[in-house]
């Protein structure tokens, strides 16, 4: 896919989520937040769901935990532009209450698509519940800071899964705002192994991916995105 397949695919999901009445949700929403981000990134952040500011502003990320999340991103030397932004479910739940396993279900065919048209590298999980779609079983405490290989069914064909704790937990609790700093800082070096390994499993584009990947420093303006 190029570029501009990509973004009129996205473009094309996030209609469809604007409008969409699957699960109870859309009846308390003020906006569905489809999620945003540069259509050419190999790393996907997910986190929860919308809060209050995301659902009056109709964007992923945009209060005080979003503002953490940049500030995370900042200390890589990322910019939220460069990656893309998206939820497990698309519509606030009332009051920041957690999403409901069937809310989940119903919306989980939208994060499917994205990823599919994104085909991320690396998917970095924000929080218990978007890493319960990515890790089934795992717990935070002790999977935060690690990776595992995405399950194909999640819609990613061949992404691996970093986990973080949720940036609203990170601003609660200094020492998980600690941690979450020393997590992030892995992530260049995860996405750069991720994507020697999708070079050596994909022997077409091995030559152009390949070279890229024996880099060894990740300068974040120019290497975060795909060369196709
Ligand atoms: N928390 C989330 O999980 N997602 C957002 O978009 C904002 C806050
Ligand atoms: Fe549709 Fe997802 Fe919103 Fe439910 S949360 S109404 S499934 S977009």
């Amino acid at each position: 896919m190029t570029s501009a397949e990509r973004r009129a695919a996205l473009e094309a999901v996030a209609a469809e989520v604007r409008t969409c009445t699957r699960c109870r949700l859309a009846q308390t929403r003020t906006n569905a937040v489809p999620g945003e981000g540069s259509p050419d990134t190999e790393v996907v952040f997910v986190g929860e769901g919308p809060g209050h500011n995301e659902d009056r502003l109709g964007r992923p990320f945009v209060g005080r935990a979003g503002d953490l999340l940049v500030k995370f991103l900042r200390s890589i030397e990322w910019r939220r532009e460069d990656v893309f932004i998206t939820n497990v479910v698309k519509c606030r739940p009332p009051d920041n209450r957690d999403p409901e396993p069937d809310e989940i279900a119903a919306c989980q065919p939208y994060l499917h698509r994205q990823l599919a048209v994104l085909d991320p590298a690396v998917i970095v999980t924000l929080g218990r519940h978007s890493m319960g779609r990515f890790m089934p079983g795992a717990r935070i405490s002790q999977a935060h800071g690690t990776i595992a290989p995405a399950d194909p069914a999640t819609g990613a064909p061949d992404a691996t899964v970093f986990a973080m704790y949720h940036p609203a937990a990170a601003l609660r609790t200094t020492a998980i705002e600690e941690q979450s700093y020393r997590d992030i800082e892995k992530v260049p070096r995860v996405l750069l192994d991720a994507r020697a390994r999708r070079a050596s499993n994909r022997p077409t584009s091995a030559a152009e991916a390949g070279a890229e990947a024996t880099e060894p420093v990740l300068a974040p303006d120019t290497t975060l995105f795909q060369t196709t």
